[in-house]
């Protein structure tokens, strides 16, 4: 990896205003940003669905009222729902958060916005300590440009029993010193660590990380319930994709799992693409914690938005077929080629979710999660305009960021 000095890139948002991917059959230009009202459709709120909604767009945000030069589009039998959040995501078209350049880690967000997810928090994998720092550093600036809504540190600290698709030979004991030094490196833009809490130092860490306002996030583990309760009263808040990479449940030994599910302060993450999970698991999750406490999470690698083929994975490689990543050595599952409105549609059509449920837990609980409810994961007024828009039978059909269509759904 080189660095590249600071400023000397653009965001995305900047290269699509240069006209590097115009949109050339949008009635909207970037550049005319004539206010918009989007009529007809079912449109997903907080306190429910209202039928025949409108979503009204001026500049940037969401507004109440619309302005007298306002476009109307109408978008009848089609769902308006708050643009997705994840966060928990590690690449895509291709591209890897890990590994790559500032043009590959581009790519991944924008892939993984042409499928809705409007807020991203990139994930890496474990390296050894001196890499991460400077990922981070990398991963920071784009950040700063609002490109990514920070960093998550999945690994080294985490268990050799659980280790899944990570460096058995780069794993270590979570000390809070070298957990200090990667938030640093992040400078601010650490958002979680997953950890394995059970593991000498895990307590202590999870106290300085919550000290500093990141998410501890407990995963990869073989914590005992014991452990996992002692974690969770030191401050740990989320659960790194709930089953996977942690013991099962067990009648007398329930594990993590019943100690995450049972506390209120807990969100769960789940992968919901149909290979991490039986759905009958994540029906019993969703019951379990109930609506506000799921967020569904992608935990993507480079193939997802993609395609089959061969992949590295931090410093492991990766077998991709029928969209089913697995270590080559050892078969481990490897990350996914989940994308958010792959997700979205396996919610409502297959496990029988509702849509209002659906969108908390792709939406809302995320964005409450990371602090910043108060302008993304709702189509409430004086929030970003992110949104994506859905046909009758859940297929994405656009999307839209802060005002601006990444996907056209080209309605005229
Ligand atoms: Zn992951």
């Amino acid at each position: 990896m080189t660095a590249t000095p600071p400023g000397a890139r653009d965001s995305i948002d900047q290269r699509l205003r240069r006209g590097a991917r115009p949109a050339t059959n949008s009635p909207h230009p970037a550049t005319d940003r004539t206010p918009l009202i989007l009529t007809g459709a079912d449109v997903v709120l907080p306190t429910g669905t209202v039928r025949n909604g409108q979503v009204i767009v001026e500049g940037t945000r969401i507004t109440a009222t619309a302005p007298e030069n306002a476009h109307v589009v109408d978008v009848t039998g089609h769902w308006l729902v708050p643009g997705f959040v994840d966060i928990h995501n590690h690449g895509g078209g291709g591209a890897s958060f890990t590994s790559g350049t500032v043009d590959d880690v581009l790519t991944g967000i924008r892939t993984h916005r042409t499928h809705g997810t409007t807020t991203l928090v990139a994930s890496t994998v474990t390296g050894d300590m001196h890499f991460l720092a400077q990922r981070a550093g990398l991963l920071s600036e784009l950040a700063e440009q609002g490109d990514i809504a920070g960093i998550h540190f999945e690994g080294p600290f985490i268990s050799p029993c659980r280790k899944g698709a990570h460096s058995e030979a780069l794993l270590r004991d979570p000390d809070p010193a070298e957990v200090r030094k990667l938030i640093d490196a992040a400078r601010g833009h650490a958002v979680m660590v997953t950890l394995a809490t059970e593991l000498p130092g895990g307590v202590d860490s999870v106290r300085l990380l919550s000290e500093h306002g990141v998410i501890a996030a407990i995963g990869h583990t073989d914590a005992t319930y014991e452990q996992t309760v002692e974690a969770i009263d030191a401050g740990a808040t989320v659960a790194t994709h709930l089953f996977n990479a942690m013991p099962a449940l067990g009648h007398r030994a329930p594990g993590p799992i019943a100690a995450l599910l049972e506390d209120e302060r807990v969100t769960v993450e789940l992968i919901n693409d149909g290979t991490h999970l039986h759905p009958a698991a994540l029906e019993l999750a969703f019951r379990h914690a109930g609506p506000d406490r799921v967020a569904f999470i992608t935990d993507a690698m480079d193939a997802a938005g993609f395609g089959d083929g061969r992949y590295m994975l931090g410093p492991l490689e990766v077998e991709v077929a029928d969209g089913v990543a697995r270590l080559v050595e050892g078969g481990s599952i490897a990350g996914s080629t989940l994308t958010q409105d792959r997700a979205f549609k396996r919610a409502v059509t297959i496990d029988r979710l509702s849509v209002e449920d659906t969108v908390a837990a792709l939406s809302a609980n995320p964005a409450r999660l990371l602090g910043l409810d108060d302008r993304i994961g709702s189509l409430e007024p004086g929030k970003d305009a992110d949104l994506v828009l859905l046909d009758a039978d859940f297929g994405l059909k656009g999307v839209m960021r802060r005002g601006e269509w990444v996907v056209d759904p080209q309605l005229g």
